[in-house]
């Protein structure tokens, strides 16, 4: 048995080393040029990610017990102190005791070391800059077609037996949306579910602003910033465990992606945005780092892109199945039962898709 997994995300990552874990012949293939999909570090330490930033232990047990088995730790978000209120331009920030989200906690060197973590255990089986352009069933193999970027000109076969696509939903459905040979009418609604999906968080902008020290927990602050007038409509503390480095960061939330043509003058935004909240108390930062998730070409589609991006619901459970035979299973978070469209559904989705296919055999 040979299984291919497409997308090196998470979900894609985590599927492979449970598969590989239980003796199964397994490579993955990921369109970009590194692995970790919506996971990525803002500088090459990694302490800081343009991606997901928190879990929340007391309620996610699946992400609790990967993090034991890969042997990272977590840390508390920093919320000492109190917030601040950016209500209009004039007035500066006024102080306030906001309540904030119960008990979220942040990976030991960044959200990357989770995808750090399963590279090392995969050993050389994921290949980047593979973009799986479509799949089609032929006497009872997959047969991949794939480009390899950046020039996208080598068209290669790949042939599996057996399939993971862990690609966002929309992506994935437009991969299986030519002729994919398979009869299966259950395939084909769950490829019509995933193409009215959204990824989650896919219109948002998020920001990393890095500074020398973290001058605001001198000044009893959280860090945290609520904004009416933005551009960032919220802002946390981002610093590592112990202060340093220190750091901040901020969404620009859903609808901001006009800055795209002009980064300089959205950081200029930015600063001043800090420097209007902090007051003299703000030195400059020493970089401001922004990814824009709306024009990652292997994340957001145009119909992602001019979403609202609401927080996913569960999906019908025709996603969850295994489709022509037990050939064929999706894995991106947002097809979890358990918390969509989240690192726990991500790891939840993995644990499931590869038990099933290692009980299929
Ligand atoms: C800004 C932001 C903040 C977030 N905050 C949080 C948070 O605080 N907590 C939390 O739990 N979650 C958060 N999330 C969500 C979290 O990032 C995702 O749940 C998780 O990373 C999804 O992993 P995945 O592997 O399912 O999908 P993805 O990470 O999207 O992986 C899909 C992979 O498929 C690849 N791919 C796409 N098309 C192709 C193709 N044709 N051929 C080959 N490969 C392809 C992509 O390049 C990518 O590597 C956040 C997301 C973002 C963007």
């Amino acid at each position: 048995m040979s299984v291919i997994v497409i997308g090196a995300g998470l979900a894609g990552l985590a599927t492979a080393f449970r598969l590989s874990q239980a003796g199964v012949d397994v490579q993955v293939l990921e369109a970009s040029a590194f692995a970790g999909g919506r996971i990525q570090p803002a500088f090459t330490d990694g302490h800081q990610d343009l991606g997901p930033t928190w879990v929340w232990p007391y309620a996610q047990p699946v992400i609790t017990r990967w993090l034991e088995d890969l042997q990272l730790e977590l840390f508390d978000q920093y919320d000492k102190g109190a917030a601040l209120i950016d209500r209009d331009l004039t007035t500066s920030a006024q102080r306030h005791g906001l309540a904030f989200q119960y008990g979220s906690a942040r990976i030991k060197g960044g959200t990357y070391s989770l995808i750090n973590a399963l590279l090392d255990k995969l050993n050389g089986i994921v290949r980047v800059e593979h973009v799986v352009n479509s799949c089609t069933l032929k006497n009872k193999r997959w047969q991949l077609n794939v480009s390899t970027t950046p020039t996208e000109l080598n068209a290669l076969c790949f042939t599996s037996s057996q399939i993971v696509v862990a690609t966002p939903p929309r992506l994935a459905a437009k991969m299986l949306s030519h002729d994919h040979g398979a009869q299966s009418d259950e395939l084909e609604q769950a490829i019509q579910i995933l193409n009215a999906t959204q990824t989650w968080m896919a219109p948002h902008t998020k920001v990393v602003v890095e500074y020398e020290t973290a001058f605001w927990r001198e000044q009893d602050l959280s860090g945290r910033i609520a904004s009416q007038v933005g551009p960032l409509v919220e802002v946390h503390d981002h610093s590592g465990p112990d202060g340093t480095p220190a750091a901040l960061f901020g969404f620009a939330g859903a609808s901001s992606h006009s800055h795209n043509n002009n980064n300089e003058q959205f950081k200029t935004a930015v600063k001043q945005q800090l420097q209007r909240c902090f007051g003299e108390i703000a030195p400059d930062p020493l970089n401001i780092i922004v990814k824009d998730w709306a024009f990652e070409p292997y994340t957001t589609t145009a119909a992602d892109r001019n979403g609202e991006g609401s927080h996913p619901k569960v999906l019908s459970k025709i996603v969850r199945k295994s489709h022509c035979e037990n050939t064929i299973w999706f894995a991106v978070s947002e097809t979890s039962e358990r918390s969509p469209g989240l690192i726990e559904g991500a790891l939840s989705r993995a644990d499931k898709v590869a038990d099933e296919i290692v009980n299929a055999t």
